[in-house]
């Protein structure tokens, strides 16, 4: 075998060997000495696992994304630790006002065993996030007023760990937190949600920046080679906005014809250029992220020192 089939080989490895260890440490019984630690801070340590593959793994079109480090650890301590939990508190009361006024109970349905049997709850499970979460996320391509908060995803030059939850709060909120709240008020079997949900998680490494093969795996789950095609700075012809929406699954993007993924001998093509599709540059402000799609960013330009004028020719 040659060194180059051996790394192949090895690249083909590495995803699924990273979704089985992330997905079995959401699982670790309770009392578990690990399971205390390793549920609260596993996105950090998958985050960090990325950052080691990109160091040893380089991808060929890697740019540095240096310049917008501050920007990168900033949009990601909100959306991890804080977006979600706003979230859920302002809409959880919104939405449980239902079931609650109409049903007299917290849930839409009293008893799990209403919803089917097991496998049929984990797979609803799985169909119902991938589908809510292609639509969500193809729309904040499609809707102007959407297109404000997600753009801000899209002005990376290069697909890294650390800039995959760069996001408006709303935008991430809308694509990542609203499907969770509503499906734990339906009244799912608690032990599928708790199989289930975890698998959604694979979504995690669709910004892995390093040369990680997808093989088979690039037409069930969204990898990196899948997902730098949605963040192509020339989208595809025949697209109209962007390709490969899907946030965890591929299949809806086979179903809706929005999947691209060319291949040339063999082996699967990259773009050669990741940015915002309109020529926008980086943003590196995060202050700016996070107000401009407000509305709320240009009063403050008012506090700015004036330009000095120039003179007349
Ligand atoms: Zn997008
Ligand atoms: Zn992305």
């Amino acid at each position: 075998m040659s060194s180059k089939t051996m790394a192949y080989a090895g690249g083909l490895l590495i995803l699924p060997a990273l979704y089985v260890f992330f997905y079995a440490i959401r699982l670790l019984p309770a009392g578990h000495e690990l399971s205390e630690w390793l549920p609260r801070w596993d996105r950090v340590l998958l985050v960090v696992t990325i950052i080691v593959l990109e160091r040893f793994i380089s991808y060929r079109y890697a740019i540095s994304q240096r310049a917008v480090l501050t920007r990168d650890l900033i949009s990601t301590a909100v959306n991890f630790w804080v977006t979600g939990a706003v979230t859920i508190f302002l809409l959880l009361p919104a939405l449980q006002f239902f079931p609650e006024h109409f049903l007299g109970r917290g849930r839409f349905f009293a008893a799990p065993e209403q919803l089917g049997p097991f496998w049929l709850q984990f797979l609803t499970i799985l169909l119902v996030i991938s589908f809510a979460r292609y639509w969500i996320h193809r729309l904040q391509h499609e809707i102007d007023f959407l297109w404000e908060f997600h753009s801000y995803h899209h002005r990376t030059t290069d697909l890294i760990a650390l800039n995959a939850d760069v996001s408006h709060p709303i935008d991430y909120a809308l694509r990542n937190v609203v499907i969770f709240i509503v499906l734990g008020l339906i009244g799912f079997d608690p032990l599928a949600m708790l199989l289930a949900v975890p698998v959604a998680r694979v979504s995690n490494f669709s910004h892995c920046g390093a040369d990680i093969k997808g093989g088979y795996l690039n037409y069930v789950i969204v990898t990196p080679e899948v997902h730098r095609w949605h963040h192509a700075a020339e989208i595809p012809e025949g697209h109209r906005y962007a390709v490969n929406y899907g946030v965890e699954f591929i299949f809806w993007d086979i179903l809706f014809r929005t999947f691209h993924l060319p291949q040339e001998n063999g082996e699967f093509l990259q773009p050669a250029r990741i940015g915002h599709t309109g020529g926008l540059p980086d943003e590196p402000s995060y202050l700016k992220l996070l107000l401009k799609p407000l509305g709320l960013y240009r009063p403050l330009a008012r506090f700015k020192r004036p330009e000095k004028q120039q003179p007349a020719e």
